[in-house]
C-alpha cells in the first residue's frame, strides 16, 4: 500500500515514519509513504503556496495551483483510491475507517496549513476529508501522521503478532482489557490469578468479561 503525503512542511513528517512498526512496514515492502513538498511544485518566483482570502479576514489561503500540479503529476503515474483533505470539519477519523483505508492500494494525503486550502481543490479532487477529533491543530501534517500510523498497523503482515491489531481497542466495538507482565507481585500488587493458570480458555474468558465491563464503564456508546 502506497501512501502520498502532499505537504508544505515535509520535514515534520519524517520522524514519524522513521521508527518501530512504521519504519518496519516501509522496510519489509509493505507499505511505501513518500512526502512531496509542496513548495516543489509551485510555479511562481518565490515558490510561494498561499494568498490572500478572497473577500477579506485574517490567515492565508493554499493556492490552488501547487496542489493541483502536484496531484495531476501522481495521478499521472498510477491510479489512487482516496484524494484524502486531512481537515477539522471532516468526519472524525475511527478504527472503522481505518479499517476500510487499509485494504486500498495508492492514497493521496493532503495537508493544509495556514486558514485551509481553497474550496475547489476540495471540490475538484478531493474524495474523502478526515478529521482527527474536535480541535484544531496548525496543520495537517501531524493529523497525517495520525491517519497512516492508524491505517499501515492493520495492513496484514506489518504486526509481527497478527492477532494483535485484532484484540486492540475499538476493534470489536469494544476497548482492551487490562494488560500486565513480570513480575507477578509487585510489593503486594498482584496480577489476576487466572493469568497465571495457563488455562487458555479462562484466560480469554477474563479478558471478555473485562473488556465488556471497561467498555460499559467507559464508552457505553460503543455497545449500542
Ligand atoms: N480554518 C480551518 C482550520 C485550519 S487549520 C477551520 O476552521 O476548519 C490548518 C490545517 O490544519 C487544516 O487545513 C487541516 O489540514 C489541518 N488540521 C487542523 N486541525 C485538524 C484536525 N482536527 N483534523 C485534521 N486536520 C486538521
Amino acid at each position: 500500500m502506497r501512501f502520498d503525503i502532499i505537504s508544505v512542511l515535509p520535514g515534520l513528517l519524517e520522524s514519524p515514519f522513521a521508527h518501530s512498526i512504521l519504519q518496519r512496514a516501509q522496510k519489509k515492502g509493505i507499505s511505501e509513504i513518500v512526502v512531496h513538498n509542496l513548495r516543489d511544485y509551485a510555479n511562481n518566483k518565490h515558490k510561494n503556496v498561499d494568498d490572500y482570502p478572497y473577500g477579506g479576514g485574517s490567515g492565508m489561503v493554499m493556492a490552488i495551483q501547487p496542489f493541483a500540479s502536484c496531484i495531476e503529476k501522481l495521478k499521472s503515474e498510477r491510479e489512487y483510491d482516496e484524494v484524502i483533505f486531512m481537515s477539522p470539519d471532516g468526519e472524525t477519523l475511527n478504527q472503522g475507517i481505518a479499517n476500510q483505508l487499509s485494504i486500498k492500494k495508492n492514497i493521496i494525503v493532503l495537508c493544509g496549513h495556514y486558514k485551509g486550502i481553497d474550496q475547489r481543490i476540495r471540490d475538484m479532487y478531493v474524495t474523502r476529508e478526515i478529521s482527527i477529533g474536535d480541535y484544531v491543530l496548525s496543520g495537517g501534517e501531524l493529523p497525517a501522521a495520525i491517519l497512516v500510523d492508524a491505517v499501515v498497523r492493520l495492513i496484514p503482515g506489518v504486526l509481527s503478532d497478527e492477532t494483535s491489531a485484532l484484540s486492540d481497542s475499538f476493534q470489536d466495538d469494544m476497548l482492551d482489557a487490562p494488560i500486565y507482565t513480570r513480575p507477578a507481585d509487585w510489593n503486594g500488587h498482584k496480577v489476576p490469578d487466572v493469568l497465571l493458570s495457563g488455562n487458555a480458555a479462562e484466560i480469554e474468558k477474563w479478558r471478555f468479561e473485562q473488556a465488556l465491563e471497561r467498555t460499559k464503564q467507559r464508552r457505553p456508546d460503543l455497545l449500542e
